[in-house]
This record gives structure tokens, sequence and C-alpha cells, in this order.
């Protein structure tokens, strides 16, 4: 009587093991059906392209893309506009200064999600200091002092990216014109090069709106050119000065230099070069811009083309007007040539979406996110400028 009991009661357990087995497939087929017929009315109401270009960048908002890549600015005119508009007063950088008119102040730059930014020192061509010079990098050095504990001053790509993964910004002292070293003093250029990057500077550009005994300017309209070469195309006079700069892995910078000067040095640099805060010609033909016949060398060169936000270079007035510039770029140079240079406090206002400042960053990411997918997007926004910096070190012969 026992066994057949159990036998009974094993019989029935096994039926209720099949009726749930039964049940679980009879939910997951169903569930199958349903999610394919889902995916089905989606990709009809959508379009195929729509949707997988939604899953690929499924896991990423801006604020997601730019926690896990660093944002660079590859120029910005911040120390000037300190030194004018808060009259070199560097603990009101600190307060949310957006009345006083500035796109940068630290509050911002966290809500930005800014992981560093190039400040550029700049003096007006016709007034060039380089004692003027000099503070402008000490007002730099100023806001990382006050400020320690979240603000550091980056020599190296390695100093960004430590500083991003511990939610610090790094600031990277630049010199907008090597017209700065041509002042009264006569101090010889290359000792003037060599002091300014003892003294921090990392990036320097060639030129403002005015030639040099280096190189001739894009925009020095009133200037004649220092000295054109017998076949009229060399811009770039003292390539000694170039290599001097390649030597002491300093990042080379062509915006502002004349088409014959960036050709020039986009030919002989040993390290890739940059145009910090330059757009393309061929949408916008503004002299400051990089026209299409300069492409092939930028990329042979391994340098980069960094977007501004200043309306008359993008002839444009909105997000979409810098995401445009930067899609052509992307299509005509490549995408891994592709940067961002805003040119916050050296213009009087960015374009629509991003006139508010360093805090407008996730617009423009999330715009890029319409268009690229994340990986890319984290090349535009701060990758490729990180790569082309170890490269200048790589290819310099003085230890950083
Ligand atoms: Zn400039």
């Amino acid at each position: 009587m026992a066994s057949n009991a159990n036998g009974a009661s094993n019989h029935a357990q096994k039926d209720a093991l099949a009726r749930t087995k039964r049940w679980w497939f009879g939910l997951l087929t169903k569930s199958v059906f349903v999610t394919c017929v889902a995916v089905y009315v989606a990709t009809e109401l959508t379009g195929l392209d729509a949707l997988i270009h939604t899953w690929r960048r499924l896991p990423y908002s801006a604020h997601h893309l730019l926690a896990t890549y660093p944002l660079v600015d590859a120029h910005a005119d911040v120390p000037m506009a300190i030194a004018e508009k808060l009259a070199g007063d560097v603990s009101k950088f600190k307060l949310n200064t957006s009345a006083l008119g500035t796109h940068v102040d630290m509050p911002r730059m966290r809500a930005g999600r800014v992981a560093s930014m190039v400040m550029a020192a700049y003096v007006p061509c016709g007034n060039a200091s380089i004692k003027e010079t000099h503070a402008m990098m000490q007002l730099v050095r100023d806001i990382a002092d006050a400020d320690d504990e979240n603000v550091v001053i980056a020599k190296t790509a390695s100093d960004v990216r430590l500083a991003h993964a511990t939610r610090r910004v790094a600031l990277v002292m630049g010199v907008e014109g090597l017209h700065a070293f041509e002042d009264e003093t006569r101090t010889p250029v290359e000792e003037s090069i060599r002091n300014a990057r003892r003294l921090g500077a990392r990036v320097i550009t060639l030129n403002h709106n005015c030639h040099t005994a280096v190189t001739d300017s894009c925009c020095a309209d009133a200037q004649p050119a220092k000295s054109v070469g017998g076949d009229g195309s060399r811009g770039l006079h003292r390539p000694e000065v170039l290599l001097l700069l390649n030597d002491l892995g300093l990042v080379v910078d062509l915006s502002h230099a004349s088409v014959a000067a960036a050709a020039d040095v986009l030919r002989l640099s040993r390290a890739p070069v940059i145009f910090s805060h330059s757009g393309a010609y061929e949408l916008c033909e503004h002299p400051r811009n990089v026209p299409s016949n300069l492409l092939p060398l930028v990329r042979a060169n391994g340098g980069l083309v960094m977007v501004p936000f200043h309306p008359p270079f993008l002839c444009g007035d909105s997000v979409l007007a810098v995401v445009e510039h930067i899609s052509f770029l992307a299509r005509h140079l490549g995408i891994r040539h592709v940067g961002l240079g805003s040119d916050y406090d050296g213009i009087p206002k960015g374009v629509r979406g991003l006139h508010t400042g360093v805090d407008a960053y996730p617009v423009l990411v999330d715009a890029l996110l319409e268009r690229f997918s994340p990986s890319d997007v984290a090349l535009v926004i701060g990758g490729n400028f990180l790569r082309v910096w170890d490269n200048v070190l790589r290819q310099a012969s003085t230890a950083v």
C-alpha cells in the first residue's frame, strides 16, 4: 500500500512539474512573439536606421558620456576675460559670474562637465609684452592655486585623464601668438618659448591677427607679409622655431596662421599640429577657417581641426551649425581629426544653444549623439586631442 501511495505521489509531482514547464515555455514563447511584434511595429513606425541608432546610443545620455570620457576645449580666452572683466581678480572666477558676462566659471564648468580647457594667454597685436603674457599665465596658475582641491594645471594628456577620473578640472596653459614674444626687450623668441614652457605653457598658437618673424597670419589685413618666398607660397620663415617647438613637446596651433604658413608647418612638423579654433572654409568662407586643400595635409600630419562656437566662423547661429562643421570635417578629414575649441570668453557670444557658456556642453553632446556613435562623439569632444598631445610628447626630445 505504502509503495502504491508513493508511486501515485511521484506521478502527481511529475505531472505538476510538466505543467510548470509547459507554463513557462508558453510564457517564453508568448514573450518572444510579443517582443518580435513590438520590434516590427517600432521598425515600421520609426525606420530601421533610427531604431538601430537609438539602440546604439541607448546607454548614453550626454551626462553619462561626459562622465565616462573627458571633454577638452582647446581654446578659451579666460585670462583675458579675467584681466578685463574681473579686473584681474581671480577670486571672482570661483563665483557664478554669468552676470559679469563671462562664458566660463567654476560652477558652470562643473555643470557642463568640462574635464579640461586650454586657457590662452593673449595680448593684442601691436601691444606685445612678455611681462603681460606671463601675468596672464600667472592668472591661470592662481585659479588652480585658489581651488586646488578641484582644479589642477595639466602638463600632459595623462594629467587630464587623471583629473577627469578624480572629477577635477585640468587647465592647460597656452600662449596665443608669438608676437607676444617680439616686444621691446629683444629677447630671442627661442628663449621666450623656453621660458613660457618653464612657466607651464603647453600649447603655442603661432599667430594672432598679425604677422611675426616666424609665420604669416591669415588676417593681418593692414600689414604686409614680412617676407614671402620667391614662389610666393611660403609662410613659415623660421623653420628652426617650429622644430624647437617639436623638441620641447609643445602643441603647435595654426589657428590665425596664413594658408601658406599652415601648409609649410603641416609639411615640416615632426609632431601633429592643431587648428585650435577654426571651422571648415568650405562651409563658411572666413579667412580664419581651414580650406579644403589643407585637409589632406592635416590628415597626413595626424593633426586636428577644432571647431569654434563663434557664429561668424560658422556662417550659422545655432548648435546645429557647430554640428554641421564637425560632420563636414568628419566626412572629408576623418572623425579622428576633429575636435572642439569654443573660443569662449574671446567671442562676444556663442551660437544659440551654447551661448550661455561652458554649462551648455551637454546640449552639444546630445546634438552630436543624434548623428554619431558614442565612441565617435568621445573622440570629437576630447579623445582626439589627448591622443594628439600624447603623440606630440612622443616626438619631443625634452622630458616633460
Ligand atoms: Zn583666437
